[in-house]
């Protein structure tokens, strides 16, 4: 479902992933862990486009994120055909990032109308499904700024459930909520993980929640993968030292 090959991305002269390269299977749910500065927003960010390589190439279902294939070859993709291939990925942000002058009802129904061109009638019925399902059907019609941030995250999930994914990147998303707020929006994303197939890559220093969801861990260290297996092997059994060091810090 995805694939980075020989990916290099530098910010000015500090190489933040050198020559990476990874693989992630339809319906695999891999965290992200190692570090701050290790590169893992970054991943995610350049899977959402908001940044872009400076080598290498991103692939997504077998087709070049970061390229266009014109015959044989490869080139620089055009803005339009990135709009296109990335359509099909979801992410949630640390800080939410709700349109602060729409309700939750708009928030969730924008893009769906806006850039997959669904009826309203349907998209407003979407969106009251996943609003259930958040457990938020009382907050239709109330203003990001009159949610705690718990519940904004909630919305902020439900908004990028609204596009129908294939992959969904979730960056720190509990990380800027109080401690009590917290299990609540993790509860949402294991209820997603368990009736979805949905392909997810999870950067958090969640760890309990880590090893429920996810089937891969990969760990992270100045932009390589310095360890990866199944949550159960690197939790209790990783080999490598800075694993080790990184996981008795922050368990
Ligand atoms: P992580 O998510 O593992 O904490 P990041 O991917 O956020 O790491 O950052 C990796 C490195 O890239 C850090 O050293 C960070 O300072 C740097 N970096 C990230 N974004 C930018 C940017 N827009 N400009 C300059 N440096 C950046």
């Amino acid at each position: 479902m995805i694939r980075f090959d020989d990916v290099v991305k530098q910010f000015g002269d500090h190489v933040v992933l050198d020559h990476l390269d990874f693989q992630v299977a339809r319906g695999d749910r891999v965290t992200l862990i190692g570090p701050s500065g290790s590169g893992k927003t970054t991943i995610l960010r350049l899977l959402m486009t908001l940044e872009k390589v400076n080598d290498g190439v991103i692939w997504v279902d077998g087709t070049p994120l970061t390229h266009e294939e014109k015959g044989s070859k490869l080139v620089p993709a055009s803005e339009k055909y990135v709009r296109r291939i990335r359509r099909r990925i979801g992410m949630v942000f640390q800080q939410f990032n709700l349109f602060p002058n729409m309700n939750v009802i708009e928030n969730i129904t924008e893009a769906p109308i806006h850039v997959l061109g669904l009826d309203k009638a349907v998209a407003v019925q979407r969106a009251r499904e996943l609003l259930e399902t958040v457990g938020l059907s009382d907050k239709e019609t109330a203003h990001p700024t009159q949610l705690s941030g718990g519940q904004q995250q909630r919305v902020a999930i439900a908004r990028a459930l609204a596009m129908d994914p294939d992959i969904l990147l979730l960056d720190e998303v509990t990380s800027a909520l109080d401690p009590e707020l917290v299990a609540d929006v993790l509860d949402v994303l294991r209820n997603v993980a368990r009736t979805t197939d949905i392909t997810m890559l999870i950067v958090t220093h969640e760890m309990q929640f880590a090893r429920d969801v996810s089937n891969r861990v990969m760990m992270f260290d100045a932009g390589r993968i310095v360890e990866e297996g199944d949550p159960a092997t690197i939790f209790t059994a990783p080999k490598n030292e800075r694993t080790k060091t990184f996981l008795k810090a922050v368990l």
